[in-house]
């Protein structure tokens, strides 16, 4: 816990759903979700137009399309969303050497480690400065929390929202946090949520009250003792700048041991859940599951199972981890369980469109495994028509038309394909045309960068045009138009996945 509010948390505003919107001109100010498309699909993210429809990241597309059926529902482009996530990954690297993503589009960077702040004043000039740049850079808006330590930096940011900047003056930490809900606090999951709601205690003020000894009977020592610091505002977590998170992991602890077998079985399932949401949340698939149970008697258990290929898949990794746990012997009690994705692969926008194509031809069919076959060679005998290699197209999917120029899927169906033609700066909505699916003319492309790249840059499509000069501008690095080689290139960050906490 420092005495100046030095630590920067930054958040990038609804980040999918935004960098659609600033990529497709005719979505500006209207409610766009980004998420998987097929039946079991889930919201990435939501813009905020829909957001006030009730949608939210996580929630199962159905209800989604209940809440707002108006709404624009459309494939993720992680491609995209990565290059867009290196400039402003960039961006904070110029800050400190000392950044910890957490995911894409969110950090904790120390700004005293990189000598850019050390008082109130200064730190704002850098967060404020910091926000200018993104939104030049990438015409997307993040939101930034100042504080002395992690947790207060993170509830800045997200009090900040959209687009703003709140800065956390150390000493008001105790007044802030007390009329909060419990939840707030890193480790408070609903678990131990619900549990301490149970016990009459539902804002952290109320936890700080009733001391340490208290929620150490409640939450076990190592839980209970961290909880009570966090609620008492301090944290000394450092910012720790983690390059490779080899896996992502997350588990609970159980204040009284389990014993009834649905009832351990039903809390796998949501760690798998949980678990799933982390992994995708870090932009990755895993191929291996991983099992860990403590039972009553403190011996810990790992099992572990490794799939044919990777997954990002929460059916997949709940009957994974449900196959595992199967195979351990629970009868005395179980203290604490936890689920881990390892052998972590970056994911590739084929992947997202075999999986949205595999929800809207597999429909409830069991899947056998996680192993992700290319759009067309999905298994046929589903499909009404059998055309051998009839072209999905989903909706988001950035096209080219021989004529018409570059253009995105507004929609699929019947043997044909809708597509607006339009341009991250196209002044206007662009126009609306229908074609035969297996029109010759179109084919599938790649994203474009959301600034334009300056004509001097274009001529050298083959270099990753960055701006690494501190004082350079940072205006329209975009990223070739040709983006196959930031699939295969490092991600650079993808941390705070590996972090297991309660
Ligand atoms: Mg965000």
């Amino acid at each position: 816990m420092r005495s100046a509010p030095t630590i920067l948390h930054l958040d990038m505003d609804a980040f999918f759903a935004a960098a659609e919107q600033a990529a497709k001109p005719s979505l500006r100010g209207k409610p766009v979700v980004v998420g998987g498309l097929g039946v079991r699909g889930v919201v990435a993210t939501a813009s905020y137009e829909a957001r006030r429809f009730g949608v939210h990241s996580a929630m199962p597309m159905a209800q989604a399309r209940r809440l707002c059926p108006n709404a624009a529902y459309l494939v993720p482009r992680f491609s995209l969303y990565r290059s867009v996530s290196d400039q402003v990954m960039e961006l904070l690297g110029r800050l400190s050497p000392l950044v910890e993503p957490l995911s894409l589009d969110e950090a904790f960077v120390d700004l005293e480690a990189g000598g850019t702040a050390h008082d109130a004043h200064s730190a704002r000039e850098a967060g404020e400065r910091l926000r200018r740049d993104i939104l030049e850079a990438t015409r997307l808006t993040g939101s930034v929390g100042l504080a002395g330590s992690k947790m207060l930096a993170k509830i800045g940011s997200e009090q900040a929202k959209p687009d703003g900047l709140v800065l956390i003056e150390p000493g008001t930490e105790r007044e802030l946090l007390g009329p909060m809900p419990v939840r707030t606090l890193p480790g408070v999951g609903p678990a131990t949520g619900e549990h301490l709601r149970r016990a009459g205690m539902t804002t952290v003020a109320e936890l700080a009250e009733a001391g340490e000894d208290e929620l150490v009977r409640f939450l076990g020592k190592s839980h209970g003792a961290a909880i009570h610091r966090m609620a008492m505002g301090y944290d000394d977590r450092p910012v720790v700048a983690e390059r490779d998170a080899k896996s992502v992991s997350v588990e609970d602890t159980f204040d009284v041991d389990l014993h009834d077998r649905v009832r351990i079985r039903t809390e796998v399932e949501r760690l798998a859940d949980r678990c799933v949401r982390r992994l995708r949340g870090s932009g990755h698939s895993g191929r291996t599951i991983v099992l860990k149970v403590r039972r009553f008697d403190f011996s810990t258990l790992t099992r572990s199972e490794t799939l044919r290929g990777p997954t990002d898949d929460p059916a997949v990794v709940r009957e994974a981890a449900a196959r595992l746990l199967e195979a351990v012997d629970t009868t005395g009690g179980v203290r604490l369980l936890g689920v881990g994705v390892s052998g972590l692969a970056d994911y590739t926008q084929e992947d997202l469109f075999a999986q949205a194509a595999a929800g809207e031809s597999r429909d409830d069919e069991a899947d056998t495994g996680p192993a992700r076959e290319p759009a067309g060679e999905e298994p046929q005998e589903h499909q009404e028509t059998p055309a051998p290699a009839e072209r999905r197209w989903s909706a988001g999917q950035d096209v080219r038309h021989a004529e018409h120029g570059a253009g995105w899927v507004q929609g699929s169906g019947l043997g044909r394909v809708t597509v607006r033609f339009e341009e991250p700066w196209s002044v206007m909505p662009g126009r609306v045309r229908t074609f035969a699916v297996d029109d010759p003319d179109l084919e599938p492309s790649e994203p474009l960068p959301l600034v334009r790249q300056p004509p001097d840059q274009s001529s050298c499509p083959a270099s990753r045009p960055k701006s690494r000069s501190p004082a350079g501008p940072v205006a329209g690095p975009g990223f070739p138009a040709a983006s196959s080689e930031a699939e295969g290139g490092e991600v650079g960050f993808s941390g705070g996945a590996g972090r297991s906490r309660p």
